[in-house]
């Protein structure tokens, strides 16, 4: 599949990552402990996949089907609240 990139670097007809299960990759899973997360969404704002979701009056969620396990959450959340724990362990 060949992408066309217009001035300005915006790529349109992008493949396949929106039915890929990139959750397959993962090696290291994030667990979110919701004791000690206050929702500040700094974890969302870092997830390269956009997959940590957070709504109003909700816990702080993660859709493992895409999440990669990259731990960049677990390494910007400024409360310590989620740690990355190894696969079928
Ligand atoms: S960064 Fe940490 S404290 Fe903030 S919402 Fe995410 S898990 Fe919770
Ligand atoms: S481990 Fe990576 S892909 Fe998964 S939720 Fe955290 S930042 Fe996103």
């Amino acid at each position: 599949m060949s992408i066309d990139l217009i001035r300005g670097g915006v790529a349109h007809n992008l493949g396949t990552a929106a039915i890929m299960n990139t959750g397959s990759w993962r090696v290291f899973k994030p667990i979110i402990d919701h004791e000690k997360c206050k929702p500040c969404v700094v974890c969302s704002q870092y997830c390269p996949d956009g997959i940590v979701r957070y709504e109003k009056g909700k816990e702080i969620s993660i859709d493992y089907y895409y999440c990669k396990g990259c731990g960049i959450c677990a390494h910007e959340c400024p409360r310590g609240a989620i740690e990355m724990v190894r696969e079928g362990v």
